[in-house]
């Protein structure tokens, strides 16, 4: 990746069309729609930065290995990564920047025919389905709660209606999915917005870059970023 350029790596959806004010603000106008483009980068008004689209899950593996220089993901997949990759060669992530955007939150669900409180009183062991098994392992260890947990990638909704675990950890927003697949929710483990993650490094290498694209996000939100 040339020292001159600056990648900023989006996922598609909610997060794209969410960081879009946000970059206008900076002064950077994404030139392709995503939803109708095949290109995986993406060119902007200014020659030096460039949006590369990613799956969430991966943003914060681009921008720590230097696939990207900064990018924006949701609290529950930056907490999952961190508890994954924190192996030998993990240089980790500066997070200069809450964005509120993104926001939903992250809660356990079960079938509105389940006894929950019931099951959590008698020490029952849970079996419960999730794509984000350490924020599920965190919140039930510190309940005291012994779970069988079970890892999804998709459609977790599904698991307490076909039997395969007593509970899910998903995040909702609306709570439509789950009133339309007849769950209910019965704890509310975090709230979620999406983050700036930027590479420490990049931010060393290429501060006189990011450092305006930082502060113009910060204003733009309303708030400070950190030092
Ligand atoms: P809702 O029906 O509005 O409560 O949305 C719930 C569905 O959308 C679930 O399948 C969630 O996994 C997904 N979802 C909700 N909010 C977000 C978000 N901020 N980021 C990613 N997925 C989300």
């Amino acid at each position: 990746m040339s020292a001159d350029t600056l990648t900023l790596a989006l996922s598609k959806g909610r997060i794209f069309d969410e960081t879009l004010p946000l970059l206008r603000a900076a002064g950077i106008e994404v030139l392709e729609d995503p939803e109708t483009s095949r290109k995986l980068i993406l060119p902007t008004n200014r020659p030096d930065v460039r949006v590369v689209l990613v799956r969430a899950t991966d943003v914060p593996t681009y921008v720590e290995y230097g696939g990207a220089d900064l990018g924006v993901c949701g609290k529950d997949t930056l907490i999952e990564h961190q508890a994954v990759a924190g192996g030998p060669g993990h240089v980790g992530l500066y997070q200069p920047l809450d964005l509120g955007i993104a926001r939903c939150r992250m809660s356990v669900a079960v079938r509105a025919d389940f006894d929950y409180a019931s099951a959590v009183r008698q020490g029952a062991r849970l079996r419960v389905a999730t794509k984000y098994v350490a924020v599920a392992r965190d919140f039930f260890a510190g309940k005291g709660v012994h779970v069988d947990l079970i890892k999804l990638y998709g459609s977790m909704e599904l698991a307490p209606l076909t039997g395969l675990a007593d509970a899910i950890v998903d995040l909702v927003s609306t709570g439509n999915t789950l009133k339309a697949n007849q769950l209910v929710e019965v704890e509310r483990i975090m709230d979620i917005s999406a983050r700036l993650v930027v590479r420490p490094v990049a931010l060393k290498l290429k501060r006189v870059r990011i450092q305006p694209i930082l502060d113009a996000f910060a204003q733009a939100v309303g708030t400070r970023a950190q030092p």
